[in-house]
């Protein structure tokens, strides 16, 4: 354990100066034994915090005249970096979530690819899209010459999530997007992993001053509480919040964000129950196959996954060989490592007070906790009559950790009245035949507005980082439906549009010149062209 203290400061990082040891201290803990990990880490001071957002609202003037290919050599570093530095990242990281090696190894590989995919949009350039329409001096009226493409918002405040360590946290996918969008960041760790937190914001420092990037660009605040990110989002030098977390954490920021004297874009992915469909038709043929695929998803990474199928609907005359096979399945899980004791403890807390209601009934698994030090959950499932959720939709809302509820409704105009009770969800997904799914359009035209994401006869777990992927929703699964927080589109939260009247050809970006230097697609006069 020392070895990996030895290389942490436990301070936070102002631009490229560690932070000092004055404000209340603060340990990580090993969920898998409840020991506390060396060094301390000490909450950022209010000058500190003052100090990063100014920094970062200088770097942000600075990286406006920065050509794009040295962000694009920025991003690429990062990437580099983090690779090399990945194993002593990943064994910090080991110690503070319990999470195993081949998870965090493909966790870093994402985190990774998320930098250089975003390079890759850089390098293709289309996406500030560029439109132009140009002068007609003798139109009546004249029109002028216009010209618009997006452009960096500002500093960017990010809060990542306990459960992504590394892909949702100080390198994540928030980072990434505003930082190739042009912004720089100021991250407030999560308490729950700082050291690995520490060693990734020493990647990104590194990675800046390689690059010659001004110093601002990145800081990393540390809090033993919430006071240092509610102070950042209201700080007036910066201009938009990226929060993956809670729905109580991402509301309380939301309602922050819009109160300030300048309110602000707060971007916040929250959680999600993620609705399941099973559709007589699949009932009937794969009730079994369905069943396991439904336990590994909804237990895979111990249930702490946002994308976990926490409710399915299924039809209740063919639910009995179904809540069978899962009953069987579930009696022979081992327990689960769970994050935090916090975490663990929210998910006992949860079980005991289902049981307590009485409104659900518990189908399968060992309500009882693990005892001794670690952090671990036991898989539950519950069931209940679809009219019980109807008339108490809290039943419907998320539990982190491995359990579902299974709702049996009655026939396919119940399932309808369900779908359109739904809130927003991240994702919905549906099991059904081709004459299931034909029966079943309006279904389908719901769940449209109600998830950002939709699965056909699969599982929601498991998000690709591309360019095709939704990972948003309605409120309250994010405070933004137009948005996704995964994948290229997500560089689109952190950029405005900004319109350029009769500027001469030098003065504007390149992206708007007549020879179009950059090759990018644009709309010239209402048309698609690159030329
Ligand atoms: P969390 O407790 O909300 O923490 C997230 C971050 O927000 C932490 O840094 C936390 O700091 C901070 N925070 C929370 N409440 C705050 C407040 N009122 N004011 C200021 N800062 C606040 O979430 P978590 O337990 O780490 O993550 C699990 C949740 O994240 C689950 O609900 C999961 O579904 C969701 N999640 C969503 C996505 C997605 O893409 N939508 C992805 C992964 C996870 P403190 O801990 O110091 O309070």
């Amino acid at each position: 354990m020392e070895t990996h203290a030895l290389n942490l400061s436990g301070r936070s990082l102002i631009g490229a100066r560690t932070g000092d040891a004055k404000g209340k201290a603060f340990h990580a803990v090993n969920p898998v034994n409840g020991e506390k990990l060396e060094p301390a880490f000490y909450t950022a001071t209010a000058e500190e915090i003052d100090q990063a957002a100014n920094l970062a609202a200088d770097a942000f003037h600075r990286l406006l005249s920065v050509p794009v290919s040295e962000r694009i050599a920025f991003l690429e570093r990062v990437a580099e970096n983090l690779t090399a530095e990945g194993p002593a990242i990943m064994e910090r990281a080991m110690l503070e979530t319990g999470l195993v090696l081949p998870r965090l190894t493909g966790e870093l590989k994402r985190t990774v690819g998320q930098f250089r995919l975003f390079a890759e949009v850089l390098k293709e350039g289309s996406w500030v899209n560029a439109r132009i329409d140009r002068a007609k001096p003798d139109g009546k009226p004249p029109r002028p010459d216009l010209r618009g493409m997006l452009r960096p918002l500002g500093p960017v405040a990010v809060f990542g999530a306990s459960n992504f360590p590394l892909a949702y946290s100080v390198a994540g996918g928030d980072t990434a997007s505003a930082f190739a969008a042009g912004n720089p960041v100021v991250v407030k760790a999560h308490p729950a992993h700082p050291g690995t937190s520490e060693l990734v914001a020493n990647v990104l420092k590194k990675s800046v001053e390689e690059c010659k990037l001004p110093e601002g660009m990145f800081s990393l605040l540390f809090d033993a509480g919430v006071e240092v990110g509610v102070a950042l989002v209201q700080h007036p030098a910066i201009k938009a919040v990226g929060f993956t977390g809670s729905a109580s954490g991402g509301q309380a920021l939301m309602r922050l964000a819009s109160r300030r004297p300048e309110p602000i874009p707060c971007y916040a992915e929250m959680g999600s129950t993620n609705p399941l469909f099973i559709l007589p038709g699949a009932m009937r043929e794969r009730s079994a196959e369905i069943a396991l695929g439904l336990q590994n998803s909804f237990t895979l990474g111990s249930g702490q996954f946002c994308s976990k199928p926490g409710m399915v609907f299924l039809p209740k005359d063919k639910s009995p060989a179904f809540e069978q096979s899962l009953k069987n399945g579930v009696s022979n899980l081992q327990q689960f490592g769970i994050l935090t004791h916090g975490i663990a403890g929210k998910y006992k807390h949860a079980i005991e007070q289902r049981i307590a209601e009485g409104r659900a009934r518990l189908l399968a698994g060992n309500p009882e906790n693990a005892h001794g030090d670690a952090a671990a959950a036991n898989a539950t499932v519950f069931a209940v009559e679809l009219d019980e959720l109807l008339s108490h939709p809290e039943l419907g809302e998320e539990v982190f950790g491995p359990t579902t509820l299974l709702i049996h409704y009655g026939n396919e105009s119940d399932l309808l009245t369900a779908a359109h009770q739904l809130q927003g969800h991240l994702t919905a997904t549906i099991h059904g035949t081709p004459e299931d799914l034909a029966r079943s359009q309006e279904l389908i035209h719901v769940l449209e507005t109600k998830a950002g994401r939709l699965v056909f006869n699969g599982y929601p777990t498991g998000v690709d980082v591309g360019h095709a992927i939704v990972h948003g929703g309605p409120f309250p699964a994010t405070s933004d439906s137009r948005t996704t927080s995964v994948g290229s589109q997500a560089i689109l939260r952190f950029a405005r549009p900004v319109c350029y009247q009769d500027f001469p050809d030098e003065a504007l970006p390149p992206e708007l010149q007549n020879a179009n230097p950059m090759g990018i697609l644009r709309i010239v006069d209402g048309t698609f062209t690159r030329s």
